[in-house]
């Protein structure tokens, strides 16, 4: 629950965007299953603003490659090597348990000074003219309420956020039946790799965890044992990993069972309620993006309410977020959902072309660097982007206002280094002419100027053009000659204030 000075009346503490929030979940302890383990490149990207990139980087574990396994045979091995290494400093798939990571975002608030205050469950919600008033219970039954000037609902795919505000949830549930279990053993599927099994009407994954000798294994239950999924045990639905990988299992740390859900919040806003996470979007775990997607939420609507309740913005800037983010929720859903009917489609025609074409085509095509490129765009999360949104303006070389900021490391400077700073701030690869450096000087808004290099016309920038970069690092305004009436425009248009956002100073520096 962000807030500014009056209305709020919550426990105040300092966050890096400077605004005071309360934190309240209504469990009594952290999550302590590991449940999404993928951290994408785009989500390390932006913790990098939080520095949280390194210490994430530090505790998980880099996946070398992938496994297909049909018929009890493994039937190809794709290593991820170095595809990305020219789209980010992550070009990687790193696993990092959820357990683990919300222990180290807790551990990181509580530096900031904010506490996580559980367990205390919001129960009713009101609007006001200048605030919302949440009721909250604790764990005694006692009530308290809390005025606050926004509410960012993440609680979840049972959102009450959701409910209070009447918020419809529409989409429906896959017929299959999935387990999860946190395993340690032993055999060919414990290679520090992942191992995907493609079977006739089946389908198991195996992920490897940071612990060697640990693994995740993902797989559906067959139709006959889904229909009592409360009386189903490890024991039960283990024979597969057994019989095709030769997993020799010692200990179950964890298992249970789920299924899956595909649904979208008809909005994702109303009035001062916001919906993040799986509050907002829920969809199959194929492909690892649920979490991901939650944090990039989070992370889209923190500067705009920042900026709202500095004054640096007028409140539409925060219809900015629905329009954002439900786009790519929707197209979320429909890609895992393509993904997901594939992998677990039954029939003859489906088994053939899951346990004989795929293992064959999937190495072949994974050999095209092109192909391997789109993959690694599409689950990295890095070619999301906001062409569509109000916030976006222009087009420079290849890179349009609402495209991320591509990456462009050269050996004189990494134009990455800057967006560290959640702030807004302008590029200029090339040379920044005397007025745009007064005009920001004059703001306070860092300019931040690059040497020219072959690299940044490889990554689609153009020269002496200037890039407006919001402080979630999306170019807001990309405008080629580099013009200050056309920043000034931006600005003006959108009522934003640009400059001083941040607690660095302005620069003009040559990088
Ligand atoms: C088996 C499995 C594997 C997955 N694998 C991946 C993966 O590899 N990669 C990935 O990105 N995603 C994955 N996901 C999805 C991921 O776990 C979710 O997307 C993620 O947990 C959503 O986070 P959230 O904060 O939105 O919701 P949740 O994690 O559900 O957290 C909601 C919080 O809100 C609290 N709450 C609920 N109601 C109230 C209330 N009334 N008042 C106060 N607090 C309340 C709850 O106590 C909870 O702490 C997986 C999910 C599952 C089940």
């Amino acid at each position: 629950m962000p807030g500014r000075g009056p209305p709020v009346s919550c426990s105040r503490s300092g966050t890096r965007l400077g605004v005071r929030v309360r934190i309240v979940d209504a469990s009594a302890n952290p999550g302590t299953t590991s449940r999404a383990l993928g951290v994408q490149a785009r989500t390390l990207e932006l913790y990098r603003q939080l520095d949280l990139a390194d210490a994430v980087v530090a505790r998980g574990y880099r996946v070398p490659a992938v496994n297909l396994w049909a018929r009890g045979e493994r039937a190809a091995h794709v290593p991820f090597g170095d595809i990305g290494a020219d789209l980010t400093p992550y070009p990687f798939l790193e696993i990092f348990p959820q357990d683990e990571h919300e222990r180290l975002l807790i551990e990181r608030l509580t530096q900031l000074g904010v506490s996580v205050e559980r367990p205390v469950a919001l129960v009713q919600l009101r609007e006001e003219p200048d605030g919302v008033v949440a009721q909250l219970r604790n764990a005694a039954g006692g009530e308290t309420s809390c005025t606050a000037s926004y509410i960012a609902g993440c609680d979840g795919a049972r959102s009450r956020v959701r409910e209070l505000i009447q918020m419809g949830f529409p989409g429906g549930t896959y017929r299959q039946l999935f387990y999860v279990a946190d395993v340690e053993a032993a055999g060919p599927p414990v290679n520090g790799e992942l191992n995907i099994d493609l079977d006739e009407a089946d389908f198991l994954a195996v992920f490897p965890l940071a612990d060697r000798g640990r693994v995740r294994l993902i797989g559906s239950v067959r139709d006959e044992r889904a229909e009592h999924p409360e009386t189903l045990e490890f024991a039960d639905v283990s024979a597969r990993a057994i019989e095709h990988l030769g997993l020799q299992v010692r200990t179950v740390n964890w298992f249970s069972t789920y299924r899956v859900h595909y649904r979208v919040a008809e909005h994702f806003r109303r009035g001062r309620a916001f919906l993040l996470g799986d509050a907002a979007h829920i969809h199959s775990p194929v492909g690892g993006q649920g979490m991901n997607t939650g944090i990039g939420d989070a992370v889209n609507l923190a500067w705009k309410l920042a900026a709202v309740l500095g004054q640096r913005a007028p409140e539409r800037i925060l219809d900015s977020y629905e329009r954002e983010r439900s786009a790519f929720a929707r197209r979320l859903v429909a890609t895992t959902d393509r993904v997901f009917t594939f992998a677990t489609a039954q029939g003859a025609v489906a088994d053939f072309v899951r346990t004989r074409l795929a293992p064959l085509l999937a190495p072949a095509v994974l050999k095209l660097e092109a192909a391997r490129e789109f993959l690694f765009r599409t689950v990295s999360q890095i070619m999301i982007d906001y062409r569509h949104s109000e916030l976006s303006e222009g087009t420079a070389g290849g890179v349009h206002g609402g495209d991320r900021l591509p990456w462009a490391a050269t050996q004189r400077a990494d134009n990455f280094a800057p967006l560290a700073q959640p702030c807004w701030q302008v590029h200029v690869y090339g040379i920044a002419p005397p007025d745009l450096r007064s005009w920001c000087a004059a703001r306070s808004l860092p300019l931040h100027v690059f040497e020219w290099q072959a690299r940044h016309g490889e990554v689609g920038l153009e020269r002496d053009a200037l890039y407006l970069v919001r402080p979630d690092t999306y170019v807001a305004l990309a405008a080629s000659p580099a013009s200050v009436d056309v920043l000034e425009r931006y600005a003006g248009t959108r009522g934003l204030s640009l400059g001083g956002s941040s607690p660095r100073t302005a620069s003009s520096t040559l990088e």
